[in-house]
């Protein structure tokens, strides 16, 4: 990787960990990760999953609901909000500390509050389709279903989860102040969780039901930024076709058209590598001089340098 890119980094699940403790450990091993490419001059704008994070904070807040009915219920947009300042906490905290410790004292960090518009008229509003929470065994998982009436659903053969609506970003109203911000030469870290949902009802942004897919989110900032590469740091190093089968092939380079064809045959799971696939390929699409990469976080710097990952371009 030549001179300096406009690179998002959408960071997943394995880059926070499922726990306090988890998340405040990895996020150390996630900033040298995150400042290896700062150091190689590139620009860095991040975002981050919410996954565990926001069906760990609905739980707790649903909880003390349920202790004290004097406590109002939650919505899930507030506790997207409230991933996001945790998760950007940690972040913001752990890139800091590993800049400095690099003595890279010029490079200031900061978490954005991000708002995402999506359509009161997605039909994902009636499938919920995004697992959150931790996983359960079936029958903890029908248990929980009976009790609290959520869904639950198999997330790609790992256990089950709760799975709430996804609907599609529509538009990042915060988007000219992360382009300041950005612009600044500021690490920005945004559109945490996929972002806040929010339906607009005049001048009125109203929080919705949901939990945005980062990895959809994440794209639509990449074009918005006019980025060079949108990069999605995961637990695998590449896609597959024929995922967890003995006849398993690990995909390097894709075409746009070859996603979309594999897409369809149905190789990459729905709520966990489609959204990723579908994502890199909608930045791709965007323009002939960009490229998506899907990789594990810990194989960044060398998937840059295209040594590995799985790589889309038009
Ligand atoms: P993140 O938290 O990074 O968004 P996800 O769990 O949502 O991670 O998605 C990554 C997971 O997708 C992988 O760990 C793997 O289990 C699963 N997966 C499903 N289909 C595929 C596929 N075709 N190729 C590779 N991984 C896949
Ligand atoms: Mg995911």
């Amino acid at each position: 990787m030549k001179g300096k890119k406009r690179i998002v980094v959408a960071l997943g699940g394995n880059a926070l960990g499922n726990t306090l403790t988890e998340q405040f450990n990895a996020v150390k091993s996630t900033a040298k990760v995150i400042v290896t490419l700062i150091e190689a001059g590139h620009e860095v704008i991040l975002t981050h999953g919410n996954g565990p994070q926001v069906g760990m904070i609905d739980g707790a807040m649903s909880a003390l609901t349920r202790e004290d009915p004097q406590q109002d219920n939650t919505p899930l947009s507030v506790c997207v909000a409230m991933s996001q300042a945790y998760i950007g906490y940690d972040l913001q905290n752990a890139l800091r500390e590993e800049l400095l410790n690099r003595d890279i004292s010029n490079i200031p960090v900061a978490a954005i509050v991000t708002q995402v518009r999506v359509d009161p008229n997605d039909p994902a509003f009636l499938e919920p389709s995004k697992p959150i929470g931790r996983f359960y065994d079936k029958k903890r998982a029908d248990e929980i279903s009976r009790r609290f009436g959520h869904i639950m659903r198999d997330d790609a053969g790992r256990g089950y989860r709760r799975v709430v609506a996804s609907p599609m970003p529509q538009e990042i109203v915060e988007m000219e102040s992360i382009r300041a911000i950005v612009n600044s030469g500021c690490v920005c870290i945004c559109c945490g969780g996929g972002g806040i949902p929010v339906i607009l009802e005049g001048n009125h942004l109203r929080g919705a039901s949901a939990v945005i897919d980062k990895d959809h989110a994440s794209a639509l900032l990449a074009k918005q930024l006019e980025a060079d590469i949108l990069v999605i740091l995961t637990s695998v190093e590449k896609a597959a076709l024929n995922f967890g089968k003995e006849n398993e092939i690990w995909l390097d380079n894709m075409s746009v058209k070859q996603v979309k064809q594999y897409a369809s045959e149905g190789h990459f799971a729905a709520g966990s590598m489609l959204p990723k696939i579908e994502a890199a390929a909608d930045f791709a699409a965007s323009n002939h001089n960009r490229e998506s990469i899907i990789t594990h976080l810990n194989k960044a710097k060398e998937a840059l340098n295209g040594n590995t990952g799985t790589h889309i371009k038009l």
